[in-house]
């Protein structure tokens, strides 16, 4: 047996006791992380197309001093969200780019395993539970 990445999954580190990855689980994540990464980038444009009807509406329509606070205000949370969806799909889209070199799974902060049930679970996780609870204690 090679220890060489293979696409089926069979190379992907996995955590002590755990068994290998199966080409079924890695095409589950892999169908997770494409779906999320699609549903994203629309919710991205959405926004980003709402933002600008607001704008467009706000130029046209000449509102008085308090309505136009409100949508300043609703368009900073507006802006807010795609930020965080925008981050969402990096993540989302570094991991697909993971699987395909054959590096899913390894920790970006300690190089372990990241384990196949907490990746299963949180297809986007790049640090392992150790790595998570340091880096959120801080
Ligand atoms: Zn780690």
């Amino acid at each position: 047996m090679s220890a060489a990445p293979r696409p089926d999954g069979a190379g992907l580190p996995v955590r002590l006791g755990e068994e290998p990855w199966t080409a079924t689980e890695l095409a589950q994540v892999r169908a997770e992380l494409a779906d999320e990464a699609e549903g994203l980038r629309a919710e991205i444009a959405k926004t980003a197309y709402d933002i600008a009807e607001a704008l467009a509406a706000v130029r046209d329509a000449g509102d008085d001093e308090a309505d136009a606070g409100t949508k300043a205000f609703e368009r900073e949370r507006e802006l807010a969200l795609t930020q965080n969806a925008q981050d969402l799909l990096d993540q989302g889209e570094r991991a697909l780019g993971r699987i395909n070199a054959g590096t899913y799974g390894v920790c970006e902060s300690c190089g372990q395993p990241i384990g196949k049930a907490r990746l299963l679970a949180f297809p986007r996780a790049t640090l392992c539970v150790a790595c998570k609870q340091r880096q959120e204690r801080r």
